[in-house]
């Protein structure tokens, strides 16, 4: 399942993000997908939730937010929304299009809480 791969991906930035500020609990994820990527957004939720479990999203709100797909034709400049997947200037029938949107993929924002904020004091559990 491609979505899968893409949720394992996502999870691994999101974690390493989430480490490097110091956040023990992600509370909710802000996805960017551009619909060129051909993604599924209810098994890209299914994915999450099973993923998470048992790491720091556990629990985590996730929002996705889906990108259309946008080009300009290189032949006459016309900017146009595709609306599926054959990617054709509706103006001059050219094939020759740049893409603007439609291929995002990335995490756009995400909040969580630090070790701080949930209230956890400070264990004297030093083993050395
Ligand atoms: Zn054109």
């Amino acid at each position: 399942m491609h979505e899968l791969t893409v949720v394992e991906g996502l999870m691994g930035i999101l974690t390493s993000h989430a480490k490097a500020n110091a956040i023990a609990r992600i509370t909710s994820v802000h996805v960017v997908i551009g619909r060129l990527r051909g993604l599924d957004r209810r098994q890209i939720a299914g994915c999450f939730e099973i993923l998470a479990e048992g790491t720091l999203a556990e629990g985590a709100r996730l929002d996705i937010e889906e990108i259309g797909i946008e080009g300009r034709c290189r032949d006459c400049g016309q900017t146009f929304a595709v609306p599926g997947f054959q990617i054709q200037c509706p103006t001059c029938s050219s094939v020759a299009v740049d893409l603007l949107s439609g291929q995002e993929l990335h995490i756009k924002t995400f909040e969580g809480k630090t070790l701080e904020d949930l209230g956890v004091e400070e264990s004297a559990a030093s083993t050395t």
